[in-house]
């Protein structure tokens, strides 16, 4: 077992077993004490066996091997491992998690979402879930806010005034819906359109980072204000950071990957509901999308 794949089996050890204490009721844990590493395999043995028998087999779970004085992993002393020529994982068929698979499938993240109760907008009136659609394999990705009355209603991103608007806006470039993928940042309709609360963000949010994760476009376009504030984690308007390139580097391939996988490219825009209100800037969007064509290679002739 290579270094990702074992610290993959092992964080889903861990998410394992902080699953099933939550399900106990426990809401924290007390700090590391010096004399903890036993109960700690113990607890490893007894509920992610999986995650135990890797670590055992490595060597490092008898419960004889003591933690480091921080209670941290000491990977000053971890054997070399070329990362470079590291297989992409599939989640471990006892893993109950995707989304923490460094390059999970999109059925896998979707299985994962199954009938979603993670935030108030299960039962704020939604449909269906909108999960996404498109190449699974496209080099880019258009990433919105959240579904809208017709996508609620048909399960899919992008179908109404807003998606006709896109539609162009990607024929333009010389592609077609079908070579994207589009997805949103919360899968659920917020009631009367309104905007996505945090709360709401916050618990779809790791969806969102799975699906990147899964596809690996070369180019994410985030469309408005949510989309390129939850995917750049900040909070600058649109306005300010449209036009402008960044590197996406999801979460976990910043941990696990980096080294193996080239950062997605970012480029914020506004979102096609916006561009119907304010058409005048329509030309400042097509300008940002120049430049993804640019980055992508496509067709000049459709410059
Ligand atoms: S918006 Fe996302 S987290 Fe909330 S219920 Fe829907 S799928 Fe689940």
């Amino acid at each position: 077992m290579n270094a990702r794949a074992e610290l993959s089996l092992l964080a889903a050890g861990v998410r394992r077993i902080a699953e099933w204490d939550a399900e106990d009721g426990l809401i924290g844990y007390p700090p590391a004490r010096a004399n903890g590493w036993p109960e700690l395999v113990t607890a490893c043995r007894l509920k992610a066996p999986e995650a135990f028998a890797a670590a055992a087999a490595l060597g490092h779970a008898s419960g004889e091997d003591a933690p480091t004085p921080e209670g941290q992993l000491d990977v000053a002393h971890a054997p070399a491992q070329d990362l470079s020529t590291a297989p992409d994982l599939a989640p471990p068929s006892e893993t109950p998690s995707a989304l923490a698979a460094t390059r999970p499938t999109l059925p896998a993240v979707r299985s994962e979402l199954g009938d979603c109760q993670r935030c108030k907008l299960a039962t704020s009136g939604r449909t269906t879930i909108v999960f996404g659609e498109g190449d699974p394999g496209a080099e880019l990705m258009f990433v919105g806010e959240g579904p809208g009355f017709f996508e609620d209603q048909t399960g899919r991103p992008f179908v109404g005034k807003a998606g006709e608007l896109l539609e162009k806006m990607i024929n333009a470039m010389s592609l077609t819906r079908a070579e994207v993928y589009i997805c949103n940042v919360v899968k659920c309709r917020p009631p009367e359109n309104r905007n996505p609360e945090p709360d709401e963000i916050i618990a779809c949010r790791p969806f969102l980072h799975a699906q990147i994760r899964a596809i690996r476009p070369k180019v994410v376009v985030a469309l408005g204000k949510f989309a390129a504030q939850v995917l750049l984690d900040s909070s600058e308007p649109v306005s300010r950071l449209r036009g402008r390139w960044f590197e996406y580097v999801p979460s976990q391939l910043a941990e696990l990957d980096s080294a193996a996988v080239a950062p997605v490219r970012l480029m914020p825009t506004f979102h096609p509901a916006y561009l119907l209100r304010n058409p005048d800037d329509k030309k400042l969007c097509w300008a940002d999308l120049k430049l993804v064509m640019g980055e992508l290679g496509l067709p000049r002739s459709a410059l």
